[in-house]
């Protein structure tokens, strides 16, 4: 376990689509970061807890759980990341981000699971928010533009750790390729990409290879990492992918896999 950095993100899971995740070809417990000196849970699919604890992550230190959208690879463990973010409900703490429709007719959160955060809040196309009171205990995200992913509200995050690491840390999430989010995503360092299909499928409302060699190029991180595969990518090899990836776009780029952890600062560290 490497956890000597001041500031990571640790991949919790791979996983992306309900085939892959219902088997549990890959784990789908989302991502831990820690920046700032503050612990955030995103997209805590099935077994986010377990893993959390596996993992000697204790989810009582989160301030707060970001749902990029409500499918279940994104949420499942919403409610019981909650309940363990709060120490069983008895101390009330923490904010839950999450689109309107997570909460809207059928909430994918328990109304007495709402009334343990310390607070909720709706993400909104450009909208920044903010984790934490005062620096340096303070992150900031901000949501540049809306996925387009299927019939819900899905978004991407740009996170904006200190101004000493200087690393904007951008996550797409599940989302359709469209130009905008090229422009949007500017200036962020590390690219996280959620990389779930090989191939363009139609109707499908997911990143293929090619859309993910478009992202990267155009948004010129220093780093790319590929999360989220479904069954195509798993076929292809996570890794070949990223190499042809990196080959085609002359930037580095990982294939995340199950309990990687990435420490931030001047520079990456990838550990596999
Ligand atoms: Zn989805």
């Amino acid at each position: 376990m490497c956890y000597n950095h001041t500031a990571y993100i640790k991949f919790l899971g791979t996983a992306g689509t309900r085939f892959v995740v219902s088997k549990q070809i890959r784990a789908s417990g989302g991502i831990w970061l820690f920046l700032n000196g503050i612990h955030v849970h995103l997209d805590p699919g099935p077994g986010a807890l377990v893993k959390s604890v596996q993992s000697n992550l204790n989810p009582q230190d989160l301030s707060a759980i970001i749902l990029s959208h409500r499918h279940l690879d994104h949420s499942n463990d919403a409610n019981i990341m909650i309940e363990a973010m709060t120490n069983g409900g008895t101390n009330r703490k923490g904010t839950l981000f999450c689109p309107q429709d997570a909460l809207d007719n059928d909430p994918i959160i328990f109304e007495y699971i709402q009334d343990y955060v310390g607070n909720i809040e709706i993400l909104r196309e450009g909208t920044r928010y903010r984790i934490g009171e005062t620096a340096p205990l303070l992150l900031e995200f901000d949501i540049p533009v809306r996925n387009i992913h299927g019939n819900v509200q899905a978004y991407g995050m740009r996170f904006f750790p200190s101004e000493r690491t200087k690393s904007t840390i951008g996550y797409i999430g599940d989302t359709r390729f469209f130009e905008g989010l090229i422009n949007d995503y500017q200036g962020v360092k590390l690219l996280i990409v959620n990389a779930v299909i090989e191939n363009q499928m139609p109707g499908v409302d997911h990143l293929c290879v090619e859309d993910v060699i478009r992202l990267i190029k155009g948004v010129s991180p220093k780093l790319a990492i590929l999360t989220h595969f479904g069954l195509s990518m798993i076929n292809a090899q996570p890794e070949v992918m990223a190499e042809k990836i990196a080959q085609s776009t002359g930037i580095d780029t990982v294939a995340s896999v199950d309990g990687m952890v990435v420490g931030i600062g001047e520079r990456f560290a990838v550990s596999r």
